[in-house]
C-alpha cells in the first residue's frame, strides 16, 4: 500500500487540527487512499488523533538523548507516549536551520528504535549539490547516519531534494525515479524499505509523479495542510 506523510511544520492550533481530523475523515468515507500518517506539531499531536485508526501519528523531529535536563526538546519515549508511530529525521529545514548532521541524526535513529517509533528519515541534494552534479554524492554521505540502524527493521525514506521543497517546483518523475534507484541500491541490505518523494507535490502533479517515479508515495507539506488537497493526493 502506497503511504501518505502530511508534514505540518510549525502549522495549526489545536482547534485547526481538529477541523482538518474531521474534513479527512468526510473525505475518507468515499474510499481509496494508502496509508495516511499525519505529522502535526506536538501541542497538536493529540487533536489530530484518529479514534478510528484512519490515519497514525508521525513527530516532526525527536531529541538525540533518551531524557535529561534538555530545556524544551521532546525524547522518541514521550513522543510514543503521544501516540506517535513514526518519527521525521532528517529533514532539511532540521538539517539546515538547526545544523543537524550525520552524527547527530545517527544518535535520532537510535533514540526512534528504542521508542520503537519507525523513521521516516529525508534525504536529498541542495540546488548547488544538483548543479555541480553532487546528487548520488550527496545521498551516498546522508545515509550514512543509518549505517548502524537494524536492517531488519522497518524504515522509510523521504528523497525531498531541498531545491524543490516549497518551491512550487518538483522533481520530475525520472530524476525521482533514478534518486529511488540509487537509494534502494545503497540500502539494498534493508528487509522492509519504502522510499518516498517529497517537494511540492500536489494534486495536479501527484498522479504522474507516483507512477512514473515508482516511489512508495510522498512526504507532502504545504498541500497536506489542507484536508482537501492532502485526501486529493492520497487518493489520486
Ligand atoms: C516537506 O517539507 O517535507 C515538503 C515536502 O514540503 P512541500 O511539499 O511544501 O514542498
Amino acid at each position: 500500500m502506497k503511504l501518505f506523510v502530511a508534514n505540518w511544520k510549525m502549522h495549526k492550533t489545536r482547534g485547526e487540527a481538529r477541523e482538518f481530523g474531521e474534513e479527512l475523515g468526510r473525505r475518507m468515507v468515499v474510499g481509496g487512499g494508502g496509508e495516511i500518517v499525519v505529522a502535526p506539531p506536538f501541542t497538536a499531536l493529540d487533536a489530530a488523533r484518529d479514534g478510528r485508526g484512519r490515519w497514525s501519528l508521525a513527530c516532526q523531529n525527536v531529541s538525540d538523548e533518551p531524557e535529561g535536563a534538555l530545556t524544551g526538546e521532546i525524547s522518541a519515549r514521550m513522543a510514543a507516549d503521544a501516540g506517535c508511530r513514526w518519527a521525521i529525521v532528517g529533514h532539511s529545514e532540521r538539517r539546515r536551520v538547526f545544523r543537524e548532521g550525520t552524527e547527530v541524526l545517527a544518535k535520532k535513529l537510535a533514540r526512534c528504535r528504542e521508542a520503537e517509533l519507525t523513521p521516516i528519515f529525508c534525504v536529498g541534494e541542495t540546488a548547488e549539490e544538483r548543479d555541480a552534479g553532487l546528487t548520488a554524492t550527496t545521498l551516498v554521505r546522508q545515509v550514512e547516519a543509518l549505517a548502524a540502524d537494524p536492517a531488519a527493521l522497518p524504515l522509510v525514506v523521504a528523497y525531498e531534494p531541498v531545491w524543490a521543497i516549497g518551491t512550487g517546483r518538483s522533481a520530475t518523475a525520472e530524476d525521482a525515479g533514478a534518486a529511488r534507484v540509487h537509494i534502494a541500491q545503497l540500502l539494498s541490505d534493508r528487509r522492509d524499505l519504502r522510499i518516498l518523494y517529497g517537494g511540492s507535490v500536489t494534486p495536479g502533479n501527484a498522479p504522474a509523479l507516483l507512477s512514473g517515479s515508482g516511489m512508495d508515495g510522498f512526504l507532502v507539506g504545504g498541500a497536506s495542510l489542507s484536508a482537501a488537497s492532502f485526501w486529493a493526493i492520497a487518493s489520486a
